[in-house]
């Protein structure tokens, strides 16, 4: 097998899941967000593997991806942080998924179908606190709490929001998001299932967990690097690639398209088959590294479609066939998404995003391990 493929530690994942749930309050709930895919890690394996380890609540951006979830997991409870159409209001109610109301409109649409099917819908309040994205503006809550008290056909069972910047250094912003929640939730019945923190928040703002916390990034061991942070959680995913063909080239030899690298010395040339169809961002030509024979080898020349080629120095003695590491690590080496990030000017959830949704992902010690799992974790994994 020439493509690249990924390798995602479910136990990594229940080891960061652990440190997370070590460093909250016992009721404080975890609500992991698991939209694009699980960050790209693959959806249903990773939250069959986060409800094992005793993760009750999950998030999705879109209605489709909270069924798929439904077929996988029968009892746990789905959140859509996204919006769902009014239409969708019998999925939403048969398959016991719940939808946050973004406005005023949105929420008697999902009332007036519901009551059109003789049903109350559950559904958590999303309040606009300073995200200026989705939600019921947070003054405006009071007023929409009674217009859905009046119309019928819609429960309140949850109210969140949304930061939309979390700095230790200048909290400011945040901590007038924070009140200006506390506030719309005065004007709410209580009881309601409350939640603010995504990862950063969570990370350094106790204060703020509410009655849960959504988490996505931290989980996938990014973000959590801080030593001040309440917890710490390691990347749970390896993207590796073969070598397909090794040349040794002279001096001010061009490499790839347009030729924009020409070698100073003599020395080995490998090509890697992964490019930025799949996924590798065609801003790390001539600036990102990958780990191949256990060292850090430059990128040389344009990342190509589907390939890549490294210059590995003369002395290498790498095969065709070769394992590269594209993100994760070799030997005493490695090479994260944070890093790639930093060289693509974006962030790393866009990284680990960007993988292709057709690579192979390979799943390592699934909770009751067979031997073969084993073998090959001992073995070619090493
Ligand atoms: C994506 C998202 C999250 C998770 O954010 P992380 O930074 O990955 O923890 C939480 N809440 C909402 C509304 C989101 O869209």
């Amino acid at each position: 097998m020439n493509r690249s493929w990924l390798e995602v530690n479910l136990e990594q994942l229940r080891n960061n899941i652990r440190a997370l749930r070590a460093s909250i309050p016992s009721d404080t709930e975890i609500i992991f967000v698991v939209k694009a895919d699980a960050y790209g890690h693959g959806m249903v394996p990773v939250a069959k593997a986060a409800a094992e380890e005793g993760v009750r609540w999950f998030a999705v951006a879109y209605l489709e991806s909270a069924v798929k979830l439904r077929a996988a997991l029968p009892d746990v409870d789905l959140l859509v942080i996204g919006h769902v159409l009014p239409e969708n209001a019998e999925t939403l109610l048969t398959q016991r998924i719940t939808p946050i109301v973004t406005d005023c409109e949105h929420g008697l649409a999902l009332a007036d179908a519901a009551r059109e099917l003789g049903q109350t819908l559950p559904a958590h309040l999303k309040v606009d606190t300073g995200m200026g994205r989705l939600g019921v503006q947070w003054d405006e809550v009071a007023g929409a709490a009674k217009v859905f008290e009046e119309a019928g056909g819609l429960e309140l069972t949850g109210a969140c929001s949304h930061f939309a910047k979390v700095e230790p250094k200048e909290p400011a912003s945040a901590l007038e998001q924070s009140k200006k929640f506390n506030e719309a939730l005065a004007h709410l019945p209580e009881g309601l299932f409350t939640h603010l923190s995504s990862s950063r928040a969570a990370l350094f703002f106790p204060e703020w967990d509410f009655d849960g916390i959504r988490q996505g990034i931290v989980l996938y061991g990014y973000g959590a690097g801080e030593p001040e942070g309440r917890f710490h959680t390691k990347p749970i995913l390896q993207w590796k690639a073969r070598v397909v063909q090794v040349k040794s080239v002279p001096a001010d030899f061009a490499v790839g398209y347009y030729g924009t690298y020409r070698t100073e010395y003599p020395t080995q040339i490998a090509t890697l088959a992964v490019g930025y169809a799949d996924g590798y961002n065609r801003a790390l030509s001539n600036r990102g590294d990958v780990l191949i024979g256990g060292k850090r080898c430059a990128v040389v020349g344009r990342v190509s479609m589907n390939w890549i080629t490294a210059d590995i120095g003369p002395d290498a003695d790498v095969q065709v066939g070769d394992e590269a590491v594209l993100i994760g690590e070799q030997g005493d080496e490695a090479i994260w998404a944070n890093e790639l990030s930093k060289i693509c000017r974006t962030i790393p959830y866009e990284i680990l995003t960007s993988l292709n949704a057709s690579l192979e992902r390979k799943y390592l010690q699934p909770r009751s391990t067979p031997a073969t799992v084993l073998d090959f974790l001992h073995g070619t994994c090493s």
